[in-house]
């Protein structure tokens, strides 16, 4: 056994005070009781009646208008927790690349803009993902994701950024690409969606390089160590 991994949560969304959440690591089993989605990197976004018991329906994003915790699983994509403090309805959505570019994140907004919330009631947190520090794309990938009309400020670097807090070798540069930088795609979308952005939190842990072991389906393509889903899930208090 290792050390015990750390759960993480986001300052941002604990300020709240009326809902608990976790972004939990590799391989740490989730609430039984959880609403989820059978995720295909699709747009779609689904209330927790229809994602329970988990993996009923396919969808990539999990409403809850009651206490029921919803979640999602991720390897380096993106596990975005929502609140509106409005209603007080809580949301999990998985963005990929794909699924952020078939456009899941605006979906999620406006299904909880539909059930009442307004772009200045929501507070987000974007969890552990893969970050540019090992996110190399092709130049043709580069393209297809600034062709996208969801993608109004797409940020890349062109040699591969250093991450100061890496507990392990950072991604080895494979393709001559560019270094994307996944998380900055989530929050400039959910920025366009009129959300403050005090109001969006970017939890700065890669999967790659600076998450606990076994986080990273990437890696785990370069290196065969193993990986193991990681869920994240937020739930409105009783
Ligand atoms: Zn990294």
């Amino acid at each position: 056994m290792q050390n015990a991994a750390p759960v993480r949560t986001s300052a941002l969304l604990t300020s709240l005070g009326w809902l608990d959440h976790a972004f939990l690591p590799a391989g740490i089993a989730p609430p039984e009781e959880i609403a989820c989605g059978h995720q295909r990197h699709s747009p779609t976004v689904v209330m927790s009646e229809e994602a329970f018991p988990r993996k009923q329906c396919e969808a990539d994003g999990v409403i809850a208008t009651d206490p029921r915790p919803v979640a999602v699983y991720t390897a380096d994509c993106l596990p975005v927790l929502i609140a509106d403090t409005r209603q007080h309805h809580v949301a999990a959505v998985h963005a990929g690349l794909k699924g952020a570019l078939a456009g899941v994140l605006p979906a999620a907004v406006n299904r909880l803009l539909a059930l009442g919330a307004t772009p200045e009631s929501l507070f987000v947190a974007i969890g552990p993902a893969i970050a540019p520090c090992c996110y190399e794309l092709g130049q043709d990938v580069l393209g297809t994701i600034i062709s996208n009309p969801r993608v109004t400020a797409p940020q890349w670097f062109s040699t591969q950024p250093i991450n100061l807090h890496a507990v392990r070798p950072q991604a080895e540069a494979k393709n001559q690409g560019i270094w994307f930088d996944l998380p900055a795609l989530g929050r400039q979308m959910l920025l366009d969606m009129k959300i403050p952005a005090a109001q969006i939190e970017v939890l700065p842990v890669c999967t790659y390089c600076s998450a606990e072991p076994q986080s990273s389906y990437r890696r785990n393509a370069h290196f065969s160590d193993g990986y193991a889903l990681r869920y994240s899930w937020i739930q409105r208090r009783t």
